[in-house]
């Protein structure tokens, strides 16, 4: 099947779950992975034996390669924190498996998962519940140190002083000095949110999971935070997970991105392609649903139907027909597979070419609120 991208064709293919993209330069990969959750039910329910299943992932495949920021953005409940606590083995999963550097790590024992917990850290979204607020800044870093000393190789508490010093300048506290003994209360939750990436960076990890780190942060100290994330990929060639809501801070901050709904990736590549050329009729909604400052300046309506579906009852074929303005006979009875249009990108759609080829046309309209 032929795409027209102006006057280039783009020609298809179908991924599978095992296909393996230049493994060599991946930091992490996961291929296949489920996860299923057993709902918690009343004692009644319990007696008779009944069971409810969440299917929170449901075959989910990504490779995340060294110095990169890959985006994965939806709506909430979509699973994409899941993915992120699979990734780093905070929860079991189902089937599937998961490659740390070439390493498959999908049924580590505790201790190798010990061993393997400094190299992929964790950022959380709400810097005010993550810190200790009893403890220093010196100490909230200092503590995954004293932990990891045998691994870090550390062995005296001047040596821990320098690397929490380190870690400080790197996340752009500086002077690192004036930080160090001040307590959370002290400081802005931009200012918090880097000390929780310095207690990250301090284990020296080769990738970060980044769960919506700026969504509980102003708008006006969200860029500092993004800064500092590009700025360690690009120095250090770190790796990150950065999972998001939002595909504007995406676009600026990833180089990959890929769209969630329901426990699957629906479209994936790079992230300028993904979000100037979508070609999934949901990733078209929530592009259409970025906010244009300007209200005279162009706006898409992308109209989605009702609510997202639970993860308990997913609905058969494509399982976002209910909602799809686009969706026909087919969708309801057959799942699309993951295709590849061009180079990284990919959709997930019976008429991805029908709803560009609209999608295209309304955003030349231009729309006034
Ligand atoms: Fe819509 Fe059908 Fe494409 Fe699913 S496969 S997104 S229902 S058009």
């Amino acid at each position: 099947m032929l795409v027209c991208k102006g006057d280039t064709h783009l020609t298809e293919t179908i991924i599978h779950q095992s296909e393996i993209e230049s493994p060599g330069s991946s930091v992490i990969r996961i291929v296949g992975l489920q996860k299923q959750f057993l709902a918690k039910l009343g004692f009644w329910a319990a007696i008779r034996g009944k069971k409810v299943v969440i299917r929170a992932l449901d075959g989910v495949s990504l490779d995340i390669k060294t110095g990169e920021i890959f985006g994965l953005a939806g709506e909430s409940g979509c699973g994409k924190t899941t993915v992120g606590r699979a990734m780093l083995r905070l929860i079991e999963p189902t089937s599937g498996s998961i490659y740390f550097k070439g390493q498959d790590i999908t049924h580590l024992s505790d201790k190798g998962t010990r061993a393997l917990r400094a190299k992929m850290q964790m950022v959380f979204q709400d810097p005010y519940e993550s810190i200790n607020p009893r403890m220093s800044v010196y100490e909230v870093i200092a503590e995954g140190v004293r932990i990891n000393k045998k691994i870090l190789g550390v062995d005296s508490e001047e040596s821990i002083r320098q690397l929490v010093i380190k870690a400080l300048e790197l996340v752009q506290l500086s002077p690192p000095e004036q930080f160090i003994s001040r307590y959370p209360h002290e400081l802005s939750g931009g200012q918090r949110q880097r000390v929780a990436i310095a207690r990250a960076l301090v284990l020296q990890p080769d990738f970060i999971v980044a769960d919506e780190p700026v969504s509980m942060l102003d708008v006006s100290i969200r860029a500092e935070v993004l800064n500092v994330m590009t700025d360690l990929r690009d120095k250090l060639g770190l790796s990150f997970l950065f999972i998001t809501h939002d595909l504007a801070l995406a676009k600026h901050t990833t180089d990959k991105l890929a769209i969630m709904y329901l426990g699957k990736i629906v479209e994936q590549g790079e992230s300028g392609e993904v979000i100037d050329m979508p070609f999934h009729p949901y990733t078209q909604a929530l592009i259409a649903a970025i906010p244009v400052p300007d209200p005279d300046g162009r706006k898409v309506e992308v109209f989605v139907g009702g609510e997202v579906p639970s993860a308990v009852n997913i609905p058969s074929g494509c399982r976002f027909h209910p909602r799809c303005p686009f969706a026909k006979e087919i969708c309801s009875t057959t799942e699309p597979e993951l295709r590849r249009i061009e180079g990284h990108h990919q959709v997930s759609c019976h008429f991805y070419e029908e709803a560009y080829a609209k999608f295209k046309i309304r955003s030349k309209k231009t729309y006034l609120p």
